[in-house]
């Protein structure tokens, strides 16, 4: 299985993500997740993405498809297949990841298009809660921890993150329409887009995806 997923912040494109890993094996890349990783570690990589990250815009092109680049090569990549959450996300990126696959001889599968009315990711984004420790993800209404505050899995204080405040919210909603709403068009054109109506619940929206 090799899928991108599209969609803007909070349409549970990382909740898919995780499903597919479990059910099929394949082995999610999250571009999101690997900025927060540079970010903690304070990397050279991590220092400059910090500042775009927390604004809610995107890190420039050149430093995203390098930092791709590198984690697609990596071996496990060939032998598993990829579920890509949150890359490409400009047209420049999605060029970029068709010459990437190329140089490793590997085909896209499915670009898959998450559907959502934007009030609905709004609200979803607004009560997530993650763990710094582990990156496990809660939300206040649609999947409280156990223990207000607590990490189920680390027992570390969940936080918010600082790009899910309301109005870096906006700003994220605001780059997904502009740079990343016209991947569609590109994945269509090449007859690899799958739209799925991602307001259902976590099962549904995987049986659209998988569905032959
Ligand atoms: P995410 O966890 O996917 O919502 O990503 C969090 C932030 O990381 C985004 O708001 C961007 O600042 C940055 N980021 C993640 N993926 C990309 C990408 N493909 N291109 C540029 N910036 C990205």
């Amino acid at each position: 299985m090799r899928l991108i997923l599209i969609g803007p912040p909070g349409v549970g494109k990382g909740t898919q993500a995780t499903l597919l890993k479990e059910r099929t094996g394949a082995l999610p890349i999250s571009s999101g997740d690997l900025f927060r990783a540079e970010m903690c570690a304070g990397t050279e990589l991590g220092n400059l993405a910090k500042s775009y990250v927390e604004r809610g815009q995107l890190v420039p092109d050149e430093v995203t498809i390098g930092m791709m680049r590198r984690r697609l090569a990596k071996p496990d990549v060939r032998e598993r297949g990829f579920i890509l959450d949150g890359f490409p996300r400009t047209l420049g990126q999605a060029e970029g990841l068709d010459h990437l696959l190329s140089e490793l001889g590997l085909e896209l599968g499915q670009a898959v298009l998450f559907e959502v009315p934007e009030d609905v990711v709004v609200a979803r984004l607004g009560g997530r809660l993650t763990c710094p420790s582990c990156g496990e993800v809660f939300h206040r209404v649609n999947r409280p921890p156990k223990v207000d505050g607590v990490c189920d899995r680390c027992g570390s204080a969940l936080a918010v993150r600082k790009d899910d405040q309301p109005e870096t919210i906006r700003e994220r909603m605001r780059v997904f329409r502009e740079a990343t709403a016209p991947l569609a068009d590109y994945y269509e054109r090449l007859g690899l887009l799958r739209r799925v109506n991602g307001s259902g619940a976590p099962e549904a929206v995987y049986q659209e995806i998988v569905r032959p």
